[in-house]
């Protein structure tokens, strides 16, 4: 099969679909892998390691879309990247179809058969290609929040693991799943003093169990949450509730109760955010106080460590873009019904229900 992976073109976007290691089991399975030029440079692949993994550098998106039988992708297709889609080929990329009217339109409009990263499935009802880049985000948090509580930045000037005879900073972690626990992992590893609160019994049994008492855990009842969240340095928003919205846990006047300068990081602001006073921010100007407590709310965190968020995403889609172009995206759903949640639109017809109920389209 001809695989194909164009630059990313949406802004602040350095991830690559295909990584040089992915081309190169792609090419030993027998493809020919085409790569617009330049594709990996946010990442730190240049066109060299494609070229020695077997690849092929094509100098424009166009060829690319005009010459894959499969496009590999991160993100969304952009409008230009849509208007280049065809019936018979295959897009393997994320979509987040259900809040995205015009995506939809476009891609029923072109008849391309699209597999969304976010919908695939796996036997533990998990969702193998979104859980790296929560893995990512997590691991982040404890990181930028660390920098937030810098004097400089405005934050409370708290060291996360202290020095002796100064006790380590608090942080509090509301949602214990894939953020919160990696989230945990790291601020612990930093020496503070980390709680993680879920609503959850089997998940904090679980988190208990793994961490050893390294990190604490705490039922998330509004009142538990509400007394945590004053004592802490740092507190990270990691809930979850599929499908629907973040609920708000912290509330404005919450803020007063806390600590002058603390940090609040609020990883679940790409479903709205869990604290009402978040809204989202970019790289570029990631912080901003309200009430004296400073907010960091990127939506995209896995971007500022693009080429760690690149190989973990290419670690994960590798055997399922491997299966698509080996047995044609058909025989691979039909083996594989984990794929096959992926499918969400073919031909002209949307396949994914939750879509259509999202959108009001018959699927
Ligand atoms: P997950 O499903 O693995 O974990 C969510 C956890 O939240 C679960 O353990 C659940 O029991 C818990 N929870 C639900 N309601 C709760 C409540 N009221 N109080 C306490 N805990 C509650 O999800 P995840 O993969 O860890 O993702 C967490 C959030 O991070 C999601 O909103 C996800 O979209 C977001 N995310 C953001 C970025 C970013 O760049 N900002 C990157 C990756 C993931």
């Amino acid at each position: 099969m001809k695989i194909g992976c164009p630059k990313e073109i949406k802004p602040q976007e350095f991830r690559v679909g295909l990584t040089p290691h992915a081309a190169r089991e792609a090419v030993a399975h027998g493809h020919e892998v085409m790569v617009e030029t330049q594709a990996g440079v946010g990442a730190g692949f240049a066109d060299a390691d494609y070229v020695a993994a077997g690849a092929r550098i094509v100098d424009t998106a166009e060829e690319v879309f005009a010459q894959a039988e499969m496009v590999v992708k991160v993100k969304e297709p952009q409008a230009v990247e849509r208007a280049r889609l065809r019936a018979g080929q295959v897009l393997f990329t994320y979509l987040h179809l259900a809040p995205d009217p015009a995506q939809t339109h476009d891609l029923l409009a072109s008849g391309v058969t699209a597999i969304a990263y976010e919908t695939v499935t796996d036997d533990r009802g998990g969702l193998p290609l979104l859980a790296p880049m929560s893995e990512v985000a997590g691991r982040l948090a404890p990181q930028v929040g660390a920098w937030t509580l810098q004097k400089a930045n405005g934050g409370r000037g708290v060291l996360m693991g202290g020095v002796p005879g100064v006790l380590p900073a608090r942080v509090v972690v509301i949602g214990g799943g894939v953020v919160g626990t990696h989230a945990a992992r790291v601020a612990a590893g930093m020496g503070a003093d980390v709680t993680i609160l879920d609503r959850s019994l089997p998940r904090l049994r679980y988190l208990d169990d793994i961490f050893h008492g390294t990190v604490k855990t705490g039922y998330a009842s509004a009142g538990t949450t509400a007394e945590l969240v004053a004592e802490a340095d740092m507190v990270i928003g990691a809930v979850l509730i599929p499908g629907a919205a973040a609920p708000k846990l912290v509330t404005r006047a919450q803020l007063s109760t806390m600590k002058p300068g603390a940090a609040i990081v609020d990883v679940a602001i790409d479903q709205g955010g869990c604290f009402e006073t978040s809204r989202a921010t970019t790289h570029q100007d990631p912080i901003y106080e309200v009430d004296g407590i400073l907010h960091y709310c990127v939506a995209n965190m896995p971007g500022a460590v693009a080429r760690t968020s690149t190989l973990a995403l290419g670690n994960a889609t590798m055997p399922f873009m491997l299966a698509l172009a080996d047995k044609g995206w058909k025989r691979a759903c039909a083996e594989d019904r984990h794929l096959l949640a992926g499918l969400n639109t073919h031909a002209g017809k949307l396949t994914y229900a939750a879509v259509g109920a999202a959108l009001g389209l018959p699927s």
